[in-house]
């Protein structure tokens, strides 16, 4: 069982599509583990996309993402990692294909609604980031034996 961390970007807070784009989670069977309403410090910002900190454009995102409150959260299942940025699609939203979540929501390359982990590496770094290990709550649900056949756990 996979683990991976995303956020509910300010924009997605501001638009009140956070319980839609839930749903969608929720709809495929991905388990919430953690989650929280907060605000992106700058520090955190540069933490977080440590990647991208030299980027001409990074203080454009650093803006943006502590711009207003975000919904952090860690969503479990089988191949989650690559299975919730299939479902994101690609980081823009004018090139995400249809049917994706930044396909069907977003107009934008940088307002593009939800974060998403890309590898395991990436997963266990920000999941430390954003939450202590007692703000995850291990649980199984009792629907799933209908949700996949007991040989694919
Ligand atoms: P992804 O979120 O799909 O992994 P990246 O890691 O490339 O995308 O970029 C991180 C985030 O930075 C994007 O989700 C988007 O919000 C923002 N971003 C990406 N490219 C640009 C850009 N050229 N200008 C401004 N913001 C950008
Ligand atoms: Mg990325």
């Amino acid at each position: 069982m996979e683990r991976t961390l995303i956020l509910f970007k300010p924009d997605c807070v501001q638009r009140r599509l956070v319980g839609r784009i839930l749903s969608r989670f929720e709809d495929k069977g991905l388990n919430v583990v953690a989650m929280k309403l907060m605000h992106i410090t700058p520090d955190l910002a540069k933490q977080h996309y440590a990647e991208h900190v030299q980027k001409g454009w990074y203080p454009t995102l650093e803006a943006f993402i502590t711009g207003g409150p975000v919904v952090a959260a860690v969503l479990e299942g089988l191949e989650v990692i690559r299975v919730v940025r299939e479902m994101l699609g690609a980081t823009s939203g004018l090139k995400a294909a249809a049917g994706t979540i930044r396909g069907d929501f977003s107009s934008s390359r940088q307002m593009n609604l939800v974060h998403a982990s890309d590898g395991p590496e990436a997963a266990a770094r920000e999941i430390g980031l954003y939450f202590k290990k007692e703000e995850i709550v291990e649980h199984t649900l009792t629907i799933t034996p209908w949700l996949r056949a007991g040989d694919e756990a």
